[in-house]
């Protein structure tokens, strides 16, 4: 007999801001006080949805760095499109997942998608960071663009299922190539289903709901839309019951027992890395993008 894990907490955006001037988001975690609990995951935002009228110029984030962990986007609706300094360029379209490893250092920008960009309409994105143990933080930069074809699902009945983007499900494993051990599942759920996960013990784990109503290990309720519910370590199950037609994210992951010393766009171990990382930025040694327009 498999044990629940113990709901720990139910939380709602911590604050709501503009990244850039493309993605408009709640952010559910650590704004709201969220951190030991969810380690090895830093930071959630749930940009949108929104709608965009059409543009003469492209929204989003110009170029700035990253140092020490990756960087996680799932699209839901509209397009992002992503350029580096490690020479890595994509688009993702929705039901696609970029996975980028910043490690040692990268520089991009993250852009509205050109059509889309001209053409408006409503922009959903998810954006994870996934912290990188204090072995792997200076290594070498890696980007992976995921397909939507390339991501495998699990049946869970009734029409509902979830796509397996890292980790694995029942067998089932997802095509991310991760450095920390996680699991990101992209939860579709139609009203009616009742569905059991198992996930890692000892991990720590959150229910992500971007927008329905769950119940989970049937009583601890989730409702509306950008909340997580917390998972405690013992244990190996937790219970799904949607109410209403439900998005979801579930992550898991092995926690990072080492010091988190962050600043912006860079976390690493200590206040000395830190400032190095801020240094080496300031000369150039993450690398600089060539010009674009970004008129269209
Ligand atoms: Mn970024």
């Amino acid at each position: 007999m498999s044990e629940m894990k113990k709901v720990l907490g139910v939380y709602g955006p911590g604050s709501n801001h503009w990244v850039g001037d493309g993605f408009p988001v709640r952010n559910l975690f650590p704004s709201n006080g969220l951190r030991d609990e969810i380690n090895p995951f830093l930071m959630l935002d749930y940009a949108g949805p929104q709608y965009f009228q059409p543009a003469s110029q492209s929204h989003g984030v110009g170029e700035h760095p990253h140092r020490g962990f990756e960087t996680v986007t799932i699209a839901y609706q509209g397009a992002v499109e992503h350029r580096d300094s490690a020479g890595n360029s994509g688009v993702i379209y929705p039901g696609d997942v970029q996975w980028m490893t910043a490690a040692s250092g990268v520089v991009h920008e993250e852009m509205h998608e050109k059509e889309f960009a001209k053409t408006g309409g409503i922009f959903e994105m998810v954006q994870l960071w996934v912290n990188l143990p204090r072995a792997v933080k200076m290594s070498q930069p890696r980007y992976q663009g995921i397909s939507k074809e390339q991501i495998p699902s699990v049946d869970l009945g009734h029409g509902s299922y979830a796509r397996i983007i890292a980790g694995e499900l029942e067998g089932t494993k997802g095509p991310a190539l991760i450095f920390t051990p996680v699991d990101l599942f992209d939860l579709r759920l139609k009203a009616g289903t009742k569905a059991a996960l198992h996930l890692p013990e000892w991990h720590n784990s959150g229910v992500v709901l971007l927008k329905g109503d769950v119940v989970l290990n049937d009583v601890d309720s989730i409702k509306g839309e950008a909340r997580i519910a917390t998972l405690g370590q013992e244990g190996t199950l937790v219970s799904l019951e949607a109410k209403e037609d439900s998005i979801l994210l579930v992550l898991s992951g092995e926690p990072i027992h080492e010091p988190v010393f962050s600043y912006g766009p860079f976390v690493m171990n200590t206040r000395d890395e830190i400032m190095q990382a801020v240094q080496d930025y300031h000369d150039g040694k993450m690398g600089h993008l060539p010009q674009q327009n970004h008129s269209l």
